[in-house]
């Protein structure tokens, strides 16, 4: 299989035109004429010799993926699903935000995905149930963004990488994508609109307060105390409560971007005065927001043990949970679900796509 010329770092891009006798320029020419203008065969590069046209087709790929389905939804938003070169499935979902009058969009989000499936298994997630597949590569993050824009004819403002897969699992990878989606050459998006979504991999949080251009932080929070999060997302056992936040701390003291912290209200679980007490604590510890997120129902994988126990929160709850977090002075919404008629959380269109491909090939 040929190699995918957005997974090379520069010195390997480097590296393979120096092999071919070519100026190190070229290196920049073919970035930019891929990642600024968009070219999608070698052929369609002018300023190239034919030598290295020929070279560069014989060996390289520029795309990675395959759209396979596409779901609008009411609300306008639209789930992909795509299919990578070598047969995995990946999804994301675009979210157009509209202003007052509901007429102009005044930001589009694409939701991008990190991993075909899910290697943490956060009990409430559909992507969790399907399992590892594999880490996404540079080139398949990438493009879910520029097939995307090209297929809706429009120009993306933010994204966050919260579909499928732990992104902080997957570092070099998304720190590739990241470092060629904020260059600021390639006008693709400005860094703080982008926000990568953690499950709260506390050592590549501080790692990720490094990076050349810090993007925004997302921690999936979900419970305020170690007992409840261990229950609901396993890997709490090997980064505990204290220790994220510490990470988290570190993020900010070096970033200066506020937190948002993402939390399911589930009945019956995290939903006490004593979880609002200790959440206000937490939200203090540096400048952050908390999203209050409605539980999708995952039953359609047939969840067992505790998973199955899980049930969604009333919204006078969390309406109750917001308003009470306001109050003390943390800055919180409902955050509510998007695209609920097409499948739009984390994992469930892969699933049902899945079911369909199966009646299909029967
Ligand atoms: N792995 C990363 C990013 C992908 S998950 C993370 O966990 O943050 C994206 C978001 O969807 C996370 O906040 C996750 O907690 C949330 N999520 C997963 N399953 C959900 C469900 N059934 N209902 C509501 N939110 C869910
Ligand atoms: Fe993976 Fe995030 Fe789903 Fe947990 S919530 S299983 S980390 S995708």
């Amino acid at each position: 299989m040929k190699r995918n010329i957005k997974n090379l770092n520069d010195s390997e891009l480097r590296e393979i035109l120096s092999s071919q006798k070519q100026p190190a320029f070229r290196s920049e020419q073919i970035k930019k004429a891929i990642y600024k203008n968009r070219k999608k065969e070698f052929s369609e590069i002018s300023n190239l010799p034919k030598s290295l046209t020929s070279y560069l087709t014989e060996n390289f790929e520029i795309n990675s993926l395959k759209i396979r389905t596409v779901r609008k939804s009411r609300d306008g938003s639209v789930k992909f699903l795509f299919e990578s070169l070598d047969g995995n499935s990946l999804e994301a979902v675009y979210m157009p935000w509209f202003d007052d009058s509901s007429e102009n969009v005044e930001r589009e989000t694409l939701c991008i995905s990190s991993m075909s499936g899910c290697s943490v298994g956060c009990a409430f997630c559909a992507t969790g149930k399907i399992g590892f597949k594999k880490n996404l590569e540079i080139a398949e993050m990438i493009d879910q963004i520029f097939l995307v824009e090209d297929y809706l004819h429009t120009k993306l403002t933010n994204i966050v990488l919260m579909g499928m897969g732990e992104p902080l699992m997957n570092y070099s990878n998304v720190i590739g994508a990241l470092e060629i989606l904020t260059d600021p050459n390639y006008e693709i998006f400005n860094r703080k609109r982008i926000t990568i979504s953690t499950s709260g991999i506390a050592p590549r949080i501080k790692q990720l307060a490094k990076f050349i251009r810090p993007v925004k932080l997302a921690i999936s929070l979900h419970a305020t105390s170690n007992g409840v999060r261990d229950k609901i997302m396993p890997i709490n056992q090997s980064f505990k409560l204290e220790t994220l936040m510490d990470a988290v701390e570190e993020y900010y003291k070096i970033t200066k971007i506020p937190i948002t912290y993402e939390y399911i209200i589930f009945d019956n679980l995290n939903d006490t005065e004593n979880d609002i007490v200790r959440l206000t604590k937490i939200a203090r510890r540096v400048p952050s927001r908390v999203n209050i997120i409605p539980f999708n129902d995952i039953s359609f994988t047939n969840p067992t043990g505790f998973a199955s126990e899980l049930k969604p929160a009333k919204r006078e709850k969390m309406e109750y949970f917001a308003a009470k977090l306001r109050e003390k002075g943390v800055a919180s919404i409902i955050r509510d679900t998007f695209g609920g008629d097409i499948e739009a959380a984390c994992g469930q269109l892969a699933l049902s796509e899945e079911k369909i491909i199966q009646t299909i090939e029967i």
